[in-house]
């Protein structure tokens, strides 16, 4: 079946999907199949990415999707398979399902089958996972919170900052897991030796990094939102695109005031907005100061303009997705506290972050090297670095970095370090020509914002750390 008649069928009042194929269906990432029946029925290559399926029955399913924020709210996702068989050359499971920042609060997945899944930053509170097969999975920064793994199969998975605050591990397997920073169902903090040293180690170039909790819906003019109604002042026209004069798409601002303490005044007062154009005019770009984008700090003293949202154009996304490529306004109301660690790679030729592998090796032992997974890959490396030609020490600490989750968070987020999608490019300040390495938000494609940079890049907004009414956007893929 294909995602539309299923879509339609879904709208007509049908529930009933039990055994049905769904096949490829990118186009439809926010869609509502909330308390249908899918038992035994088959997802492949769906790119349902924000579908609804709470309540919703999902007894003996496979699926292959990618779900990064699905909610399954009290799904029944019994003997649910998020894996494909056994791969015959290599006897591992292979990965197909994406579960990222998947909702499974309450969720029934007890008997489920997420070997090697990645489930980083899901939410499964208060989920049933009785006996599931958990093995090799990607669970860091995952939320177990009171969740049942009774019987469950945990071994080889990555757990580190995941939370298992009240979850309930009788009998379960925790073979070979990664502990780091992992809150233990007492509450206690698990750190394992190997990684609290190099944590010590590298402590100085931690940064606090939030990610923006929102409702759907539009705030005040003066609110940190995506989308919506932005400040304007009050004889102030739309801004428009001054390369092809059509209306530019408000992405969204920021309440400089009204930011996590910790970032008071960091970087200036206002509101610091951001406008870009999207129609399909060749109006893209990744200079740093074109004239198709309008990154501004403004101080909203007087009272706001009240002109309406003109139409935007967005030719360059078909029509038929054009429904589901809409702004939807979202109020940004809360942060979200994370720890963000920079490119171990990228930072150190402008910012001077390193950790060698020396280093790495003085405050540790060769455990890492079991602990990581790293040997098994090393031949990989050794050819990489034929080809290459960068350092296969570097890369066993950049990966040592990644799996212990000391790396930049990748996402839509405020402060911290960039996620380089490419090399580091921090923009010159044309005040002071320092580099503008103070990073205020990222914008990732496809996150809160239905806009995609290139080829699934990030956007970039940064400041100079002296000069800040510099500010600047720059985007990679
Ligand atoms: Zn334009
Ligand atoms: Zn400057």
């Amino acid at each position: 079946m294909r995602a539309e008649e299923l879509l339609l069928r879904y709208q007509d009042g049908e529930r009933n999907f039990q055994g049905i194929e769904l096949r490829y269906s990118d186009k439809f990432r926010r869609v509502d199949l909330s308390r249908a029946d899918f038992s035994s029925a088959h997802f492949s290559n769906c790119g349902l990415r924000e579908a609804n399926f709470d309540h919703a029955i999902l007894r003996n399913a496979t699926i292959d999707a990618n779900l990064r924020r699905a909610s399954f709210k009290f799904a029944d996702l019994q003997g649910a398979s998020f894996c494909q068989e056994f791969h015959v050359a290599s006897a591992l499971p292979k990965r197909s399902s994406f579960l990222g920042e998947a909702d499974f609060t309450g969720a029934n997945l007890a008997t489920a089958d997420l070997r090697a899944v990645d489930c980083q930053q899901a939410i499964l509170v208060s989920a049933a996972l009785v006996s599931a097969d958990l093995r090799g999975a990607d669970l860091r920064n995952a939320n177990f919170q009171n969740a049942d793994l009774t019987n469950a199969n945990l071994s080889d998975a990555n757990l580190c900052h995941a939370n298992f605050t009240g979850a309930n591990l009788a009998g379960a397997n925790t073979t070979d897991v990664k502990l780091a920073d992992t809150v233990l169902p007492d509450g206690s903090i698990s750190r394992y030796e190997t990684l609290s040293m190099v944590e010590a180690k590298v402590s100085h170039f931690q940064r606090s990094a939030w990610k923006p909790l929102v409702e759907i819906r539009d705030g005040d003019q003066t609110a940190s939102k995506f989308g919506g109604y932005p400040w304007l002042g009050v004889d102030e026209a739309w801004p428009i695109c001054s390369h092809c004069q059509e209306p530019m798409q408000f992405f969204f601002q920021l309440n400089l005031d009204q930011l996590p303490a910790a970032l008071a005044d960091k970087f200036g007062k206002g509101l610091l907005q951001f406008f870009y154009c999207t129609s399909d005019a060749d109006c893209e770009g990744w200079l740093t100061s074109s004239d198709y984008q309008l990154l501004r700090i403004v101080q909203p003293s007087r009272t706001p303009s009240t002109v309406g949202i003109p139409k935007i154009q967005s030719d360059s996304i078909s029509k038929k997705q054009e429904s589901e490529k809409q702004f939807h306004s979202q109020v940004i109301v809360g942060w979200q506290y994370m720890s963000d660690y920079p490119d171990w790679t990228g930072e150190v030729e402008v910012q001077g972050v390193s950790i060698t592998y020396d280093e790495l090796f003085k405050v540790a032992t060769d455990k890492i090297l079991e602990d990581s997974d790293l040997i098994k890959d090393l031949d990989d490396w050794i050819y990489m670095d034929e080809r290459e030609q960068c350092s296969v020490q570097d890369m066993v600490v950049a990966e040592f970095m990644i799996d212990a989750a000391m790396m930049p968070f990748e996402g839509d987020k405020l402060a911290g370090w960039p996620h380089w999608v490419q090399a580091v490019e921090y923009p010159r300040c044309p005040t002071c020509d320092n580099a503008m390495n103070t990073l205020i938000f990222e914008l990732a494609s496809d996150d809160h914002v239905p806009f995609t940079w290139g080829d699934l890049g990030t956007g970039y907004i940064l400041q100079c750390p002296e000069h800040k009414e510099q500010v600047a956007c720059l985007w990679q893929c």
